[in-house]
């Protein structure tokens, strides 16, 4: 069809090189969103420009971890532009486009659209794309991880058994896709006391690195229970946009991503 090349070569043109990488978990709140959100600003103080999709749209919480909630994306030549966070990192969420507490009941295909505008939006010299997906193994997640095909996938999950079955369903989900799996992630592994400094392990420990190896894909790291972790989230300054010992376990697996 007369035309069709350059309308192909538009389009390519319209989206450089960008590497997406996804970030999922088999269920929630096992610190999905604080990892995507830490690792962007390790990387993006690494002097990467880095962004983030917030594809969780029935949970949103990174306009909370970036403290930008009261920020609105314009739209531009029908694209979405990002908002601005005060780390340096670039984010799109439905938590922008919703009112915060309203409650999101849509239907498969309007959350697969919706995604898709948060995804192909202008992310302008953006070279890293963290998504932070929705948790568990649905057909959304599917759809859009074959429409979009991340360069691959990091899990993330607690050492605990359940939350590691799931992970393994999350692997599965990627693979179905033809997604590699960069590797996993341990989190709230190891509880120091904030009084007297004594470990524990609420969750089992080792568990997730032990899951990686009978898999085959990469253990990228463990990151601690921590009540300084959970405080700095809550109040919009992810530990990682700091040199404090909280942010260490981050950097460590912001590292392996940038190489
Ligand atoms: P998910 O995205 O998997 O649902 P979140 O990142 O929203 O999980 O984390 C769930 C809750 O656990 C949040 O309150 C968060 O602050 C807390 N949290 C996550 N990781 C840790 C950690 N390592 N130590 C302490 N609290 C954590």
């Amino acid at each position: 069809v007369e035309g069709i090349e350059e309308v192909r070569v538009a389009m390519m043109a319209d989206r450089p090189q960008r590497r997406i990488i996804a970030v999922g978990s088999g269920k929630g709140g096992v610190g999905k969103s604080t990892l995507t959100a830490n690792l962007a600003i390790a990387l993006a103080r690494a002097g990467r420009k880095v962004g983030i999709v917030d594809a969780d749209i029935y949970g949103p919480s990174q306009p909370t971890l970036l403290a930008n909630q009261g920020e609105r994306p314009v739209a531009e030549n029908d694209k979405l532009v990002p908002v601005e966070s005060k780390w340096g990192v670039p984010v799109l969420s439905m938590g922008h486009l919703v009112e915060p507490g309203r409650a999101i009941a849509w239907r498969g295909p309007m959350v697969g659209s919706a995604l898709g505008q948060l995804i192909d939006a202008n992310w302008g010299d953006t070279e890293l794309l963290l998504i932070d997906l929705p948790p568990g193994t649905g057909d959304v997640q599917l759809t859009m991880l074959q429409r979009f095909k991340p360069a691959g996938a990091v899990i993330v999950s607690t050492p605990q058994d359940l939350s590691l079955i799931d992970a393994t369903r999350a692997m599965q989900l990627f693979e179905t896709g033809s997604i590699p799996v960069i590797g996993l992630v341990e989190n709230m592994a190891g509880y120091a006391c904030p009084h007297c400094g004594e470990l524990s392990d609420p969750f089992g420990t080792g568990g997730v690195e032990t899951a990686a190896a009978a898999k085959g894909v990469p253990f990228l790291g463990r990151i601690p229970l921590s009540l300084e972790i959970r405080e700095a989230s809550d109040a919009g300054t992810p530990p990682a946009a700091d040199d404090g010992v909280q942010g260490e376990a981050f950097r460590a697996i912001a590292d392996k991503l940038s190489r």
